[in-house]
């Protein structure tokens, strides 16, 4: 193990600056007892680290793990290392995802080494992520309020398809129809690839001047914005480098109405976030576990869902893949789907051809839109959701601020944030799925379901799934199937999303 050593000096009155030679050698002590190798020392003199003032050693050090260049940083305490908690995080996060270790001569530290020392770390990851967000709340909180005014960000690029005029955004003359384009390209099936040629083609660069590629026109179909929404900004923890991956995407976060106009509504952007966001999709950044399954937390399970109703409650869980033990060795084991919740099982390949062959089916026929509820869904209704979703969330930013002025309790708070953000679920849940006759329009007769079976994006395979039919698999008496047993049609059930 490659050890790093840190010391930091500091002249205050507890005469600490007689005690670091002692540190450095107990530090030493510990690297040779362990083994290890000492391949720097790293040491900052007479600075504090709680003064916000660049400690050169420490930034080397932090670099140093970056770069994978140690496997052990061994300070005399954890705390000579770190007296923020902006700084705490950073050190915890980045020995974690370093796989660095911290080794104090006294104290606890961390142990990227062992399965329970990783677990440890974890935890200590998430203490240092509360503590540092309780420090940026105020922060957070300003922030939130710029949001709730509903004003666009007014630095950063401008965004593609708007003008900024006079502290807010202006349709651009040429950008916001290639805008609408692109959205109604990829809610029809189309690829990013060919929404990125269209903008191309169509000689628009992006605000920074560039050519399109996919990452910037996926960036930009997931971007509230287009829906004149605006997601209510975390502040980045103080400190942390890494804010971009933990914070959760901008359409998961509280949204609030901007005083822009929307390039499209509300539910045409929805159903492009489902389509982009779906996990099998293969083209989504760093999902490596992307693997393609029709059906994967698509499927719901039968006998959940017959308890469910036996009980009057709703609620099936949905169907995950798992791959089966090989029983003998040089034997594959095959893909299943199963339930998260009761662990019922189905074999997934003759599944997948039985569902996708009735889907082809329904799409041959000319008559799939009229299958689809939101074409019962007036227009009217699906402003009626808008406005709802409004409304709510327009409510739920005041909250905070009712309890922080003393006009409701904490218990109040609670339970009026959990009826409004409930509510709101379900409201966006119906503009998703309203979002889904947008997926299927211009679908229908004959060759739709060739070039839905043929089509090599499934995540736009899984949404055209998904805004036809609920697709329930229902258990099936165990034991091997006979060789050239086709499947139970019973077994598998299809819930139209037309009829009701
Ligand atoms: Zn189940």
């Amino acid at each position: 193990m490659r050890a790093a050593l840190y010391l930091r000096i500091s002249k205050d009155k507890t005469g600490e600056a007689e005690g670091v030679e002692r540190q450095a050698e107990d530090c030493r002590a510990l690297i040779d007892a362990k083994g290890w190798t000492l391949v720097e020392t790293f040491t900052d003199n007479d600075t504090s680290a709680t003064s916000g003032r660049r400690r050169p050693g420490f930034e080397a050090l932090m670099a140093a793990v970056d770069r994978r260049a140690v496997d052990v940083i061994v300070p005399w305490n954890a705390d000579r290392l770190y007296r923020t908690p902006a700084d705490r995080l950073r050190v915890v996060e980045a020995c974690r995802q370093n796989g660095v270790s911290l080794h104090p001569v006294r104290g606890t530290g961390i142990d990227m080494t062992t399965p329970n020392g990783r677990m440890v770390a974890g935890m200590l990851g998430e203490m240092a992520w509360a503590e540092v967000e309780n420090k940026s709340e105020r922060q957070r909180r300003a922030n939130r309020q710029a949001a709730e005014k509903g004003k666009p960000w007014l630095t950063g690029p401008r965004p593609f398809g708007y003008d900024r005029t006079s502290g807010t955004l202006v349709e651009h003359p040429t950008e916001g129809e290639l805008v609408r384009q692109a959205f109604s390209l990829i809610t029809s099936g189309a690829s990013l690839k060919s929404v990125t040629r269209m903008l191309n083609e169509a000689g628009a660069h992006t605000s920074l001047g560039n050519e399109w590629r996919h990452n910037n026109v996926r960036v930009m179909l997931l971007n509230p914005l287009y829906a004149g929404l605006r997601a209510y900004a975390e502040m980045p923890p103080l400190g942390s480098k890494e804010t971009a991956r933990s914070r959760p995407p901008a359409e998961e976060r509280q949204l609030v109405p901007g005083r822009w106009k929307g390039l499209v509504p509300e539910d045409v952007w929805r159903a492009s976030v489902a389509i982009l966001r779906d996990p099998s999709r293969a083209t989504n950044v760093g999902n490596f576990s992307a693997v393609r399954h029709l059906g994967s937390n698509l499927f719901r399970c039968g006998r959940c869902a017959d308890m469910a109703a036996a009980e009057k409650r709703s609620g099936e869980p949905v169907m995950g893949v798992n791959y089966t033990n090989p029983r003998r060795s040089g034997e594959r084991g095959h893909r299943i789907y199963k339930c998260k919740r009761c662990h019922m099982s189905r074999r997934a390949d003759p599944v997948d051809a039985f569902v996708s062959t009735v889907i082809a089916a329904r799409l041959d026929r000319d008559d799939v839109a009229d299958l689809v509820p939101t074409n019962r869904i007036s227009s009217t209704e699906v402003a009626a959701l808008t406005h709802e979703a409004e409304e709510l969330r327009g409510r739920i930013s005041v909250l905070p601020d009712m309890l922080a002025d003393g006009d409701m309790t904490r218990d109040q708070f609670t339970r009026a944030n959990r009826r409004a953000l409930d509510r709101l679920t379900e409201v966006e849940a119906a503009l998703t799925r309203a979002g889904g006759s947008h997926v299927l329009a211009g679908m229908g007769g004959p060759g739709t379901g060739e070039r839905w079976l043929t089509s090599e994006d499934l995540g736009w395979r899984r949404a055209v799934l998904a805004a036809l039919a609920e697709v329930v698999l229902h258990p099936v008496s165990t034991g091997r199937p006979k060789k050239g047993e086709g499947i139970n049609p019973d077994s598998i059930s299809f819930r139209w999303r037309g009829d009701s």
